[in-house]
């Protein structure tokens, strides 16, 4: 038996991705556009904010968000250094300086930390609603009007999620990726930022756009990073059927932390807060090493999300302070698991995938372990 870890063939395969493509090709409007267009009304209205901007990727919702509130050289923003390096990457885009706070069991940064690490530089914080699991906004809103600082969501991979009935993205300014792997995704790159402030959505469109405020005049230079038509009528049929596929993944997620229980490992805790979309389902169990080789030869398909944390990467050395420490980020860098949870599992996939779970837990370690002792 074979569990993989995504199934985009039968993603598309189900869709009528067909008939969406013939219609962009009749009109031949590429870049931007009408559906770019439709789709930047829809997504806004979904995520109950008034604007809504279609950009070239998540990495450039982020640093475009930055660079249209004005923070570069000199500023410090905060964030969690266990996200993909993406949000890190958006910081040092615009020359500002990453700083770190380490993160909570949930995996998302840890709001009583947030504080000690503001200083006269600190200009915003980008809080990561890591595997689609919305961090604490509450908090994060209240330290940030304390302290007068921009929020900027990473809602890379919670599109859909909630905080307290209140939709991920309409917090602060929120950036949503549209990659293939994303729950809500097209076949290409792409990437969407909302906001309440109209000034902030007018800086992000000239800046998308060379700084044009229309086919010729140019306010200031910008950049080129545009969703264009054919990637936006695919996210705009995907967000027709993004519900039913935060459901399903949010069933399959419950269903594990079910059949998990009095096994040697953390599953995700389910807030009763908020919405977790489940973009990724992470257990943490010491045995991770072992478990993802088991989990292999059996033929269930896992993933790390991440294996290196940021301050560990090589791009990142030159930013560390010595006395930078990231206990609980490092340590789960070691024992995280992601587990197949898309929408296309069958009862016989989830039921397969926790039993082999079991038997690694019940047979294979302590027989292990004996063989081990002989040797
Ligand atoms: C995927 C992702 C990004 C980057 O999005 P792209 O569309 O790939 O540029 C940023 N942050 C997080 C947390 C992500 O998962």
């Amino acid at each position: 038996m074979q569990v993989k870890y995504l199934d985009l063939q039968k993603q598309f395969a189900e869709s009528n991705v067909k008939e969406v493509v013939n219609q962009v090709f009749q009109d031949c409007q590429f870049i931007l556009g009408p559906q770019v267009e439709k789709f930047e009304k829809e997504f806004a209205s979904f995520c109950d904010v008034p604007y809504a901007l279609g950009v070239g990727s998540g990495t450039d919702a982020l640093w475009l968000s930055l660079k249209a509130l004005g923070i570069g050289p000199g500023d410090e923003v905060i964030t969690a250094p266990n996200s993909f390096i993406a949000t890190v990457g958006a910081i040092v885009a615009v020359g500002a300086t990453p700083v770190f706070v380490d993160v909570l069991d949930d995996l998302n940064i840890n709001p009583d930390l947030i504080e000690d690490a503001i200083t006269h530089k600190t200009k915003a914080i980008i809080p990561v609603h890591l595997t689609g699991n919305p961090a604490q906004m509450d908090r994060i809103m209240e330290i940030a009007k304390e302290h007068r600082l921009h929020v900027i969501e990473d809602a890379a991979q919670a599109a859909d999620a909630t905080f307290k009935g209140k939709r991920v993205g309409s917090f602060g300014i929120g950036c949503f990726s549209l990659h293939p792997l994303k729950n809500l995704n097209v076949c290409g790159d792409g990437g969407m930022v909302t906001t309440s402030d109209f000034s902030i959505y007018e800086k992000i469109k000239q800046l998308r756009n060379h700084g044009l405020i229309n086919r010729n005049e140019s306010v200031e230079f910008g950049y080129c990073s545009r969703l264009d038509n054919l990637q936006a009528a695919i996210a705009s049929m995907g967000l027709k059927n993004l519900r039913p596929v935060s459901e399903k993944r949010i069933q399959n997620a419950y269903y594990y932390n079910d059949q998990f229980r009095g096994l040697p490992i953390r599953t995700p805790e389910i807030n009763v807060n908020s919405r977790s979309v489940f973009h990724t389902y992470i257990i943490q169990t010491m045995d991770r090493d072992d478990l993802q080789s088991y989990l292999t030869q059996k033929g269930v398909e896992t993933k790390i999300h991440y294996p290196i944390p940021i301050h560990k990467q090589l791009a990142y050395w030159k930013y560390k302070k010595k006395s930078d420490v990231y206990p609980k980020c490092e340590n789960q860098a070691k024992t995280i698991l992601s587990l197949p949870i898309h929408q296309y599992l069958t009862e016989a996939d989830l039921k397969y995938v926790v039993s082999t779970v079991k038997t690694f837990f019940d047979k294979e370690k302590p027989y292990r372990e004996a063989i081990e002792g002989m040797l």
